[in-house]
């Protein structure tokens, strides 16, 4: 059998590796969209370097559209097989694909108004993200499945987002049994919500993410408490607004829930709070609460005392434009948590617009913002201003950005994870999903870990796996 990697290799986005059997069977580890350079995304994405038509099975990791976006468009190319991810990811699925088939039709119209010469068309439509929805099928953590009289899979909580999965394939070829894992995204061991990530089974091939592969988190202050020096300073001493940037999946949650154990231990005071975006609120009012079974203990003891960790009296879900409109002549104090996480669009930039030029307020980045988004400019302020809907706006507000909220382990948690595989069984490493020279850093240090055979990637490359060559199984 053979893998070639071909997404996330010695880059972060386009999650996509392909599994392929010596009978032809394929199965495809992800499916995710490139989200690099704007004027590179229609053509990277548009086109996949196989036949979508001769793979068998798609199994995912988890719903971030880098892993998950780009299934409707294999869809339109022919996909018909079975689309595996576990019940949380198929939930999520359903409303991030729905979002994405809505920003990639109005980028299509943007692109067709501003007359250019990039190409009209979206790159995949509602109808491509109902048909993809249909070919799901859903598998629980910790148990095998079989996909093929030769290969059973099995997902374990890789605890970095609602519903995600690192994923263990065994296949039998010649005889011989052989493992291949796939870490997925893992998350951090301090987070909010969710568990922890759980150790994977023995394999002989592992292809581990790398993200964090040379960066060490801050562990000074615990999410709750960096967010409330923030808040305290903000809101309580200069009665000002505290915006707050945040991807709609995952750290808008982990962010109401800091908030909800602020308000529970009486220290909100009278501040509100507001979330304004459409799709986070969906996110936790129809599909968080629905999982309980993925929190971690603390927010699963207080679930199950009939308590809902994502509402408190001072929260407020915004649904509506115009409500949306009136956040902006708000007198006093505020909290507002709104997406895009990197300001790059969606209805923060309104937010940001209004609060930037105000020396009082504070603009909190919880997440990675990536170079030349709106969020990095507004932390580097280099200019001091920023041009915001053809308006140029002085970057006067504090700017402060926490890293507490991860959902990424940094790269001792890797390590961790990674070392509770045996080495001496361990035949190769394969990382994906980091930054050329961060996998770089990561690869020294599992050799000094004694990871003797770690390989990074390229797109495009194949390995051969000979199974015959190690015995009977
Ligand atoms: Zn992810």
């Amino acid at each position: 059998m053979k893998i070639t990697f071909w997404g996330a290799a010695r880059e972060i986005t386009g999650s996509m590796h392909l599994i392929e059997l010596s009978d032809g069977f394929k199965i495809l580890l992800d499916c995710g969209l490139y989200q690099g350079a704007k004027e590179e995304l229609y053509v990277r994405n548009k086109s996949f370097p196989f036949d979508p038509c001769s793979i068998n099975v798609v199994i995912l990791s988890h719903a971030h559209a880098d892993h998950a976006g780009n299934i409707p468009n294999l869809v339109k190319h022919g996909f018909k097989g079975k689309i595996i991810s576990t019940p949380a990811t198929f939930d999520l699925c359903a409303y991030i694909l729905t979002d994405s088939a809505n920003l990639n039709q109005n980028d299509a119209k943007k692109r067709r108004g501003r007359n250019t010469h990039a190409p009209l068309q979206a790159l995949y439509s509602h109808q491509d993200v109902q048909l993809s929805l249909e070919l799901f099928h859903t598998a629980y953590y910790n148990k095998w499945y079989s996909i093929h009289p030769n290969v059973k899979f099995m997902f374990t909580d890789a605890g970095h987002i609602l519903g995600s999965a690192s994923i263990t394939l065994e296949i039998t070829e010649n005889g011989t049994k052989t493992r291949i894992g796939f870490t997925g995204d893992i998350g951090t061991e301090t987070r909010l919500v969710l568990r922890d990530p759980v150790p994977m089974p023995q394999v002989d091939y592992l292809i581990a993410e790398s993200t964090y592969g040379a960066r060490t988190h801050s562990r000074k202050e615990t999410p709750e408490d960096a967010l409330y020096r923030i808040f305290k300073e903000t809101c309580l001493e200069r009665k000002a607004k505290l915006i707050i940037p945040a991807f709609s999946l995952d750290r808008t949650q982990a962010v109401i829930f800091a908030f909800e154990k602020l308000s529970r231990a009486g220290k909100l005071a009278h501040v509100p709070v507001y979330v304004d975006s459409p799709l986070a609120t969906d996110l936790t009012q129809n599909v968080f609460t629905k999982y309980p079974d993925c929190f971690d203990e603390e927010v699963l003891a207080y679930f199950n005392n009939n308590n809902n960790p994502f509402e408190f009296d001072k929260l407020t879900y915004i649904l509506t434009k115009e409500e949306s409109k009136q956040l902006n002549k708000l007198e006093g104090p505020c909290v507002i948590i709104s997406a895009s996480g990197m300001g790059e669009g969606g209805r923060v930039v309104h937010h940001l617009k209004n609060t930037l030029s105000k020396p009082e307020n504070t603009i909190l980045i919880v997440g990675f913002c990536a170079e030349n988004t709106l969020g990095h400019k507004i932390l580097k302020k280099d200019p001091p201003y920023i041009e915001i809907f053809g308006d140029i706006v002085p970057i006067l507000a504090h700017t402060e950005q926490i890293d507490a909220f991860s959902a990424h382990a940094d790269q001792s948690e890797l390590l961790r994870f990674i070392d509770t595989q045996d080495k001496t069984l361990l035949k190769k490493v394969f990382l994906v999903h980091g930054e050329y020279q961060e996998q770089l850093a990561f690869k020294d240090l599992l050799q000094k870990y004694n990871f003797n055979n770690v390989e990074i990637p390229e797109k495009g490359q194949v390995f051969e796996i000979n199974t015959a060559e190690y015995g009977v199984g």
